[in-house]
Parts: structure tokens; sequence; C-alpha cells
């Protein structure tokens, strides 16, 4: 079980600032973009995990999601953490019902 820890990057490492409200040619996310070119999307009650992931193949495609639909596994790579949003950590964290999901996906090659 991990320890919460301050929200970074785990692709490069990057500190991150929290996520924030987005818009990307008509798709709405809650996240940000890494240095590396990796983005993180948040799901506040995870309980939409699917369609928010979806999202984040969007956004990662800059809102082109024509793109983001013939993506395959082997295109992107992808990292899931609970994420607490009054601490900005993530991790898992003993608090229930405060606690959400967030994603990274980065694009390979
Ligand atoms: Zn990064």
């Amino acid at each position: 079980m991990a320890r919460p820890r301050p929200l970074q990057c785990p692709f490069c490492d990057n500190y991150l600032r929290a996520p924030i409200d987005i818009n990307v040619k008509g798709i709405e996310v809650t996240g940000g973009i890494c240095t590396c070119g990796a983005v993180y999307v948040l799901d506040r009650t995870a309980h939409n995990v699917g369609d928010i992931f979806m999202d984040g193949l969007t956004f990662v495609c800059r809102g082109d999601i024509d793109k983001a639909l013939t993506l395959g596994p082997e295109d992107y790579e992808s990292e899931e953490y609970d994420y607490d949003q009054h601490a900005n950590r993530i991790g898992r964290t003993s608090k229930t019902g405060k606690v959400g999901k967030i994603i990274f996906i980065r694009l390979v090659n």
C-alpha cells in the first residue's frame, strides 16, 4: 500500500499542480498537462473511471477524438492513483468518500 505523496508525474517525476477545469475542443476535463507530454485527469467520485479514461485519451490527443478512438493499448501508457483533492496528494488514504481517482496517460512514440 503506497503512502500518500505529492502529486507527481509517474513517467518523469515532475511535481504537478492540482487539477484544474480545462476545455479541450468541447471536451470538459479536470486535470493538467505535464512537461513530458503526459496528461492527467481527475475523476472526483471514482465512479466514472471508464468515461474519464476516454476523456483522458482525447485530452492526450489534444481534443482529437477520432485519433483517441484509434489508439490501442500499445499506443499509450497509463497509471491510476487514488487522489486526495484537499491535500493534493496521491496514494491510498484512510479517509472514505473524499478520494477520487487520478489517471495519467502518455502516448508512446
Ligand atoms: Zn511527466
